[in-house]
């Protein structure tokens, strides 16, 4: 065999760099000299970055590491995620300050929550649930659109000490139903619904589907009235929020938790299959997402307006919506519906009302507004942005470079975080003060993370190389363990080599060492011996002009092994893409990349199957490049997108 298939193939070159601004260089959190601090002693380093937060009893030991994969970090210590996220803010003289700028979906409907209100509406919720009959240990399932009373019910659970887990709204009664008997929750809150797309979409529904199908499980469901709609009401078990927390006293006095108290199990996005049960827990975690949210996003709390736009249903908005931003006493933005309601311009016009700086995204939504056009953002004053983030999936560098130039004013430094729901906290970026950002690429781990691209054979692999990204040392947020299933934490993450995590994702390491991500390993095609990744492939397609998004997948081929099949939405401003699109899309990536990676077929569709977090959910393209009866679509935003793109198949394809 060639040395080409046993490493992922590493074929598109990038030249651009792009490096930090001047002022924010000179002023900025973390600098150069943080890597070889923590390399000398990272032990160290973390230890500093604790500092950051209130404990109660100081730690024994920063790590404890002698029953691996089972860490335990800063242990011996005690601490109140809540206290450290709202209160210790009011005490310091800042609850005037404010924590949320919320924005409902429905035009002027708006809500500013200061960090003293935030503190009286988390202890009224906690006293509502310690009314509930909720301790310390229970399990609470959060089942909510995007207000703030889902940041404050987190809260709440975090002060008494009960792990949440949160599901995404817009998942189906049967995967909440999953959800909570896996994790055993006594306690749903939820909304009789929230607004998408300009119009109220229900929740209790789905919840009281749910309870049935769990039989007793559930004592009870919590209801925010958010829309008014109807709703069906059990007198033994549903009680409305606002007879229940509006009653409470405002003040809670609350218990310091163990360290490694369990803070809540997040169920991945299943972008590859059945979910897990991630579980997380209190002091490390949250000293590595308050820690990296500071460096990574060099947050100024006093001047910054921070935007994050994940759903709180996935673990960015556990990380670096809640518990990073918050314990850093930034003020926020927090948006309930879609990009496009009333009009396209939404999220634009929300920055340029609240002067928001720091701007998080994921790359499904950076290409969305690149398929809308450029005159959109080009309508609003988006001058207060200094930053820009990314996170979910790779930036294809075209993406990144559109992102810089009509969101950044060319000014902005993208920072591309990789990192994963496992992860807790953001493991490989530019530092936006240091690095010389280069459109698509991750650059490199953050200071304290110890990542690598290794070999079949665990060896690190050479730089201009590809192979597996694995993480080679402990990290105070990472998961502990799955949920109720210690055995498949260790098979899915500890197995494949002795003493590495393996993340499940290729990259390579480019001829200055800059770490790039290729796409899920699983997802490797091998095309006449060469493994190819998804990723390239797709960055060569978005490179297009007349191309939006792109998937691509390897489909089974009797001449080559697999054969490279793309998937391709195109920019609205190009029509149909006129008669020979096919052809010169596979010409296209055939002189960005090479002959190897022409695709056999090029599809033109409509929309793509994704998650709800946005990912492109590749294993059922594939079913459909093979002919395939498609598989589960239960983690599909939009299940009705397959029959779209099935109703296209042997539409706009072509095979030489
Ligand atoms: P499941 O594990 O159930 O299949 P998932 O992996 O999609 O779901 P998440 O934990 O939300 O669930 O996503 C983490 C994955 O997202 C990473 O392993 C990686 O594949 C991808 N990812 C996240 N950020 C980046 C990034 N900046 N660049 C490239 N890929 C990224
Ligand atoms: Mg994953």
């Amino acid at each position: 065999m060639s040395d080409q298939s046993e490493t992922l193939s590493n074929l598109l070159h990038e030249e651009r760099r792009f490096p930090p601004p001047a002022d924010l260089a000179a002023d900025a959190n973390v600098t150069e000299e943080a890597y070889a601090r923590a390399s000398a002693d990272r032990l160290a380093f973390w230890e500093q970055a604790a500092e950051r937060l209130d404990w109660g009893q100081r730690w024994d030991q920063v790590l404890d590491w002698s029953n691996p994969p089972f860490a335990k970090w800063f242990t011996g210590a005690t601490i109140n995620a809540s206290v450290n996220c709202v209160d210790r803010h009011v005490a310091a003289g800042r609850g005037d300050k404010v924590a949320f700028h919320w924005v409902g979906e429905p035009e002027g409907d708006t809500r500013d929550l200061t960090y003293a209100d935030l503190q009286a509406e988390v202890c009224k919720a906690t006293n509502a649930l310690i009314e509930l009959g909720v301790q310390k240990g229970d399990r609470v399932a959060i089942y909510m659109p995007m207000i703030p009373e889902t940041a404050i019910a987190m809260l709440a659970c975090a002060r008494l000490g009960a792990p949440h887990t949160v599901v995404f709204g817009g998942f189906s009664a049967d995967a909440l139903a999953s959800r909570v008997e896996d994790c055993d929750a006594k306690v749903v809150i939820t909304s009789d619904g929230g607004y998408r797309r300009g119009a109220p979409s229900a929740l209790k529904p789905a919840v009281d589907e749910a309870c049935e199908k769990t039989g007793d499980l559930v004592r009870n469901v919590l209801v925010v009235r958010r829309t008014g709609q109807d709703v069906a009401w059990d007198d033994s078990r549903d009680v409305w929020w606002h007879e229940l927390v509006d009653r409470q006293s405002p003040e809670h006095e609350a218990e310091l938790h163990d360290s490694e108290h369990p803070l809540y199990v997040m169920y991945t996005s299943g972008t590859t299959g059945k979910p897990k049960g991630i579980l997380h827990t209190t002091g490390g975690y949250l000293v590595g997402t308050s820690f990296t949210h500071w460096e990574v996003f060099d947050l100024k709390p006093e001047t910054d307006v921070y935007w994050c736009t994940a759903d709180v249903g996935w673990v960015t908005g556990h990380s670096y919506m809640v518990y990073g931003p918050l314990a850093n006493g930034a003020t926020q933005v927090m948006y309930e519906g879609t990009p496009d309601s009333p009009h396209k311009g939404r999220w634009w016009e929300i920055i340029q009302q609240y002067g928001v700086t720091i701007f998080y995204t994921a790359p499904t939504a950076i290409r969305t507004f690149m398929k809308w056009g450029d005159d959109i953002p080009a309508q609003f004053d988006l001058s207060s942005i200094r930053l820009l983030g990314s996170v979910g999936e790779s930036i294809n560098p075209e993406a990144y470079v559109w992102y810089r130039q009509h969101i950044g004013a060319d000014q902005a430094p993208i920072v591309d975080t990789w990192w994963q729901t496992e992860t807790g906290q953001i493991m490989i970026s530019p530092l936006p003060g240091v690095t010389h950002g280069k459109p698509g690429s991750a650059m490199t781990p953050l200071p304290g993370i110890a990542a690598e691209v290794v070999d079949d054979n665990a060896q690190p692999v050479p730089n201009g190389s590809g192979g597996y990204l694995v993480l080679k040392e402990p990290w105070p947020a990472m998961l502990r363990t799955l949920w109720g299933d210690d055995q498949r934490f260790k098979d899915t993450y500890w197995s494949r080599w002795e003493g590495l995590y393996f993340a499940g994702d290729g990259a390579k390491k480019d001829e200055d060492g800059d770490i790039w991500l290729l796409g899920r390993v699983d997802d490797v095609m091998n095309v006449s011996g060469h493994r190819l990744s998804t990723t390239e492939i797709e960055s060569a397609l978005v490179s297009h002009p007349k191309v939006a998004e792109a998937a691509v997948v390897g489909a089974a081929d009797e001449m080559t092994g697999q054969a490279v099949c793309a998937f391709v939405i195109l920019r609205e401003a190009a029509g149909d893409g006129g008669d020979d699109i096919v052809q010169e899309l596979r010409n296209h990536v055939a002189h960005e990349i090479g002959p190897i990676a022409k695709p056999r077929q090029v599809m033109v569709v409509p929309e793509l199957p994704k998650t709800r977090s946005g990912k492109i959910m590749r294993r059922l393209l594939k079913d459909i490049a093979e002919h395939r009866e498609v598989g589960d679509v239960t983690t599909l935003a939009d299940s009705t997108v397959m029959d779209l793109i099935k109703s296209k198949e042997g539409g706009s394809s072509s095979d030489e």
